[in-house]
């Protein structure tokens, strides 16, 4: 009865699989938002390194290689295992067999360094000097950074300026890996430097950071931005977690029925389900692929499929995805990682053609999910990975209702250390679940640019 069931190094996987080459219906295009024609290479190149622009708008090439460099750095942390979940079946007393794929066993504490580590690496074999991006609560640029070091690039974070002066553990960390971080807005830019002049008091959003971040990237030479989720690309090189799953459970000689994941961006439920949707798309396997978001963030079940701009700013080409709205500003839940407006393009686009589902849950519920599986399979789940426990463990009373000892396999995307705050509201009950009304959302959704290509 093993309750891990580990790769060899050799078993990392040596190609990332593009899951849009076997679509049938494929993502549709990001649009320029000035004549909304659909992006090429060259509108992309300035910001993006080229190698990267090349995977974005690539829906063909159904494998890349994962350069050996990336593969020796993955070594230090992969392969990531696959756990059984037994005390939590026990805990349910479900015929259901629980299986996660656990990604939290690295510094920056999730799965964004799996993309983190492609990114820096492309940028620096095209003889890219420097990298700027923005961070929120801090995981992905913590991710980053960690990678920047190994790689030896220069990286300069805005975080937006609450989290800097709030949350100061993952500034901290990100310098120790010597990345320059600024409270965003900050005076190093020139839109930084308008919106502090237009309200000095501002807190900083993402937008904002966003906007600086790309200002800082292409005003400097041989300077490219980067971003952690929503992309193609970064979806790409998430499928690292899928094949790993699908080379573990053929180890097992098992196959998932359901599979679920955390949604933000989407980009760790892409790469998870990668395989998986392959197999349900070109082999009629039956598996329920689920998506699990907060009530308070609602793109999947709540938003509209629409053209949209990815950030706050209006600044990025417009994608076509599951939205609330780029004016839509959530709650401050606690889930930092799950509060985006929209939704990756690809889960987007297999979401509209029914071939997978996607569920809501409030905080509480979602911490109550995370307190029990700390109790009984000792990881402190990050908040945005609870997501995923809740989503697992309904998936699993239901099994319990039917008398099905069905597999699950869920994604366990972090761990939870630097959200010990959202932990103890959870334990005052003073946690606050904050539920958006028609009208609320209705309101960015209306500002939705109508565009019906
Ligand atoms: C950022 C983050 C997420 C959500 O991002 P996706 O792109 O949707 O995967 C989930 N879990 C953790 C721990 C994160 O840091």
């Amino acid at each position: 009865m093993n309750h891990k069931i580990y790769l060899t190094e050799d078993e990392i996987p040596k190609k990332y699989y593009n899951l849009r080459a076997d679509m049938l219906t494929k993502p549709a295009p990001m649009l320029r938002p000035d004549t909304k024609q659909p992006v090429v290479a060259a509108d992309l190149e300035p910001v993006f390194a080229k190698a990267l622009v090349k995977q974005e708008l690539d829906n063909d090439t159904r494998y890349y290689d994962i350069p050996s460099e990336v593969r020796d750095f993955y070594k230090i942390y992969r392969p990531s295992p696959l756990i059984r979940a037994y005390n939590l079946e026990k805990a349910l007393g479900t015929p259901a067999k629980i299986y996660y794929k656990y990604e939290g066993n690295n510094t920056s504490g999730s799965h964004k360094l799996n993309s983190a580590a492609a990114q820096v690496y492309y940028a620096k074999t095209e003889g890219i000097k420097s990298l700027t991006t923005e961070t929120g609560a801090g995981q992905w640029g913590t991710a980053l950074a960690e990678a920047c070091s190994y790689f030896n690039m220069p990286l300069t974070v805005y975080m937006v300026k609450t989290s800097y002066e709030q949350k100061p553990f993952r500034r901290i960390i990100m310098q120790t890996f010597g990345a320059d971080i600024f409270a965003s807005p900050s005076n190093t830019t020139a839109i930084g430097r308008k919106m502090l002049t237009d309200n000095p008091d501002t807190t900083g959003s993402l937008g904002m950071a966003i906007s600086e971040a790309i200002e800082k990237a292409v005003t400097n030479q041989n300077s490219r931005y980067v971003l952690g989720s929503v992309l193609n690309q970064v979806l790409l090189h998430q499928s690292i977690i899928g094949l790993e799953a699908e080379t573990a459970f053929k180890k097992l000689g098992e196959y998932p029925d359901a599979v679920i994941g955390c949604a933000g961006g989407g980009s760790n439920l892409g790469g998870l389900i990668a395989p998986f949707m392959r197999d349900k798309i070109l082999n009629k396997k039956n598996t329920d692929i689920i998506a699990v978001e907060p009530k308070s963030c609602p793109s999947f079940t709540r938003g509209k499929f629409a053209y949209d701009f990815c950030d706050a700013g209006n600044l990025t080409p417009l994608a076509k995805m599951y939205t609330l709205g780029s004016g839509f500003v959530p709650s401050a839940d606690h889930a930092g990682g799950l509060r985006y407006h929209g939704m990756s393009p690809v889960l987007s686009q297999l979401y509209s053609d029914d071939l997978m589902t996607a569920e809501a849950y409030t905080q509480n519920e979602v911490f109550e999910a995370a307190t029990l599986f700390a109790r009984v399979e000792q990881i402190l789940p990050a908040p945005e990975s609870a997501h995923a426990i809740k989503g697992a463990i309904e998936y699993a009373k239901k099994c319990t209702e039917s008398g099905e000892a069905k597999t699950i396999l869920f994604g366990l995307t972090g761990t939870g250390y630097f959200d010990l705050v959202a932990y103890e509201s959870y334990q005052n009950g003073t946690m606050i679940d904050y539920i958006p009304s028609d009208t609320e959302l209705e309101k960015s959704i209306s500002k939705l640019l109508k565009i019906h290509p």
